[in-house]
């Protein structure tokens, strides 16, 4: 770490200060530049606070719907900025290698009563991991955890952080709003949100350069289950090899090893998606 600490950001948009309803975090709707403008805020704070507490290099991983809605010419001069889609490991590609992990607009799982609530697609009622609910958090804390790489801090609605502390005790959690309903929340300021973040950040990297930190190591074998809101997407993942029916709308994975796991959630949420 002498030539300071790697930082890997992965920046979602539903869980960001100011934004709280569906339409306006996908392009080509009205309310969508703004959307994008108080996104690209919450990462140049996290990326400020990084650099305040001794970041070396720094990238930045749209983690968003299409991946493509940080404005290149508008984040940090500091960071790389990885845009696109596919990526095999989606929200946690490019992470590997990095001293720690900061999430910014995270949002609470499918099934909690968090403001945009969500795991990985609308079109299921929730997703578990070895029988508990699980978020996207969770399943990119946990192959990020694979490669050894700690979440040093996770930014959102009060009810993800309920989550964090359960998962990650080690994690500075940043609250940003407080839900109403699934598209409604009570919202910090931007400038107080990114002061928090700012703040959150420098923390969660001075915890990386002390050590402080740990990777999210979640305990082998792993069971994922989707709960599809229809029978139909249920019966379209099935096509998925090696997964099983649990009932009609349920649909089971089983493996030893949590990046195949992660991949088989990936892919029965995708095919049920389609
Ligand atoms: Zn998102």
């Amino acid at each position: 770490m002498a030539e300071g600490v790697n930082v890997f950001i992965s920046a979602d948009m539903e869980g960001t200060a100011g934004v709280t309803g569906w339409e306006e975090t996908q392009p080509g709707h009205l309310l969508y530049p703004r959307a994008q403008e108080l996104m690209v805020g919450e990462v140049n704070a996290a990326i400020e606070g990084a650099l305040a507490a001794g970041a070396g290099a720094i990238l930045v991983n749209d983690s968003h719907d299409g991946m493509r809605n940080l404005p290149p010419s508008a984040v940090h001069p500091a960071a790389d900025l990885l845009l696109g889609w596919p990526k095999r490991y989606s929200m946690a590609e490019g992470g590997r290698g990095h001293d720690v992990a900061l999430f910014t607009g995270y949002h609470a799982a499918a099934g909690a009563p968090g403001n945009l609530a969500h795991t990985m697609t609308l079109h299921l009622v929730e997703v578990r991991l070895n029988g508990r609910r699980a978020s996207e958090t969770l399943f990119h804390a946990g192959l990020l955890g694979v490669w050894g790489v700690p979440v040093g801090m996770v930014t959102g609605d009060e009810v993800l952080g309920e989550h964090v502390a359960e998962l990650m005790p080690w994690a500075v959690f940043v609250p940003v709003k407080r839900p109403v309903s699934l598209t409604a929340a009570v919202n910090l300021s931007p400038e107080r949100a990114r002061a928090r973040i700012r703040e959150g950040a420098r923390e969660a990297v001075a915890r990386a350069r002390a050590g402080g930190l740990r990777p999210l190591v979640l305990p082998a074998p792993y069971t994922v289950e989707v709960v599809f809101t229809e029978q139909d997407r249920a019966a379209r993942a099935l096509t998925c090899p090696r997964s099983e029916r649990v009932d009609n709308s349920t649909v089971a994975y089983r493996a030893d090893d949590f990046e195949e796991a992660y991949l088989a959630m990936r892919t029965l949420t995708r095919l049920g998606t389609a």
